[in-house]
């Protein structure tokens, strides 16, 4: 089985990685080419458009960074949907829409290819550990098919139905996440006001029932004041900007997390783009 990788940012870059050390015959592609050279150097092949890798590759699997990324590599010139051909598979596992991964599937489907959408929960460290949770959805052979390489991408994964579910899943999973996140900030720059020691907050924090790996992580660059990324903050607003548009086009009113995607635009306005998300706090606490 030939794999192709198509994105190799933060996740895609060590997800790829995992599944070449596995053995995994890998052929990978990047926008900025010189992101392959890390791939190539751990004994991937070179490919030079997505075109190439998803007709000379049985699956193709792609890690970007947005919509508008995930449409123009599937869809533009020399994308996806020029190579791929009768039965080869497409797995997207960027975080998009249900819109824009029904968008793809459609056009997938009729040149002949698969179609699954896979995107997942984890961060940086997750994905080099091999511990992602992977939200798929789609065609289900190729789900199947796909198995060996989620093994190694992934602790779990849930197949979850029709194109779109997994998009609306990962949407769920990072709203909530965001709330939580900018609640903590909240809570956190309040302390600091209240003559608190931010470390002692976390201590109570960890010690009770709202433990959890995020405060944990995240609170830790809180104290330190520095925000190396492990998921760009741009990133974040964007899966919030879309958790919201489901909201509309559901009827489901979302008051914190449109207010948490208000936070977020005023972070990434204010600069934070690409730092980590937990850059969010420069934005909560006043000086
Ligand atoms: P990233 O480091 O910003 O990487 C983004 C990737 O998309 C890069 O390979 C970039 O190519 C490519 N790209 C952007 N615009 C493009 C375009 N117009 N055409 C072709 N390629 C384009 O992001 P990441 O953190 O790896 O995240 C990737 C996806 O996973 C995002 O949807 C994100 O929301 C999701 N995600 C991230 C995390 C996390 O913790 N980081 C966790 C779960 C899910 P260049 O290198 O050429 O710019």
């Amino acid at each position: 089985m030939k794999y192709g990788f198509l994105g190799l940012g933060i996740m895609g870059s060590a997800m790829a990685a995992n599944l070449v050390r596995a053995g995994f015959d890998v052929t990978v592609w990047n926008r900025n080419a010189a992101k392959c050279d890390q791939l190539v150097a751990l004994g991937a092949k070179r490919g030079m458009t997505p075109k190439e890798v998803a007709s000379t590759c049985d699956i193709t699997i792609a890690m970007l960074a947005d919509p508008e990324a995930a449409l123009q590599v599937a869809l533009g010139k020399d994308g996806v949907v020029e190579g791929i051909g009768e039965g080869r598979g497409y797995v997207d596992m960027s975080t998009v829409d249900d819109k824009t991964a029904g968008a793809i599937a459609e056009r997938i489907a009729a040149a002949g290819g698969r179609f699954l959408e896979g995107p997942v929960s984890g961060t940086k460290k997750p994905a080099e550990d091999g511990t992602l949770i992977i939200l798929a959805a789609g065609d289900r052979s190729l789900y199947d098919d796909a198995a060996p390489a989620f093994d190694k991408m992934g602790k779990k994964r849930l197949f979850l139905g029709e194109v779109g579910q997994g998009a609306r899943m990962k949407l769920v999973v990072n709203s909530i996440m965001g709330g939580m996140l900018a609640v903590f900030c909240e809570g956190m720059a309040l302390g600091k006001k209240g003559g608190l020691d931010p470390a002692e907050i976390l201590e109570v924090l960890d010690a009770g029932a709202m433990a959890n790996p995020m405060f944990k992580g995240k609170g830790g660059m809180l104290l330190e004041g520095k925000y190396p990324t492990n998921f760009p903050l741009k990133h974040m607003q964007k899966d919030l900007r879309l958790a919201v548009a489901l909201g509309d086009e559901l009827g489901q009113p979302l008051h914190c997390g449109a207010s948490v995607n208000e936070l977020f635009k005023r972070a990434r306005a204010a600069g934070h783009a690409d730092e980590d998300i937990a850059a969010v706090y420069q934005v909560v606490e006043l000086p």
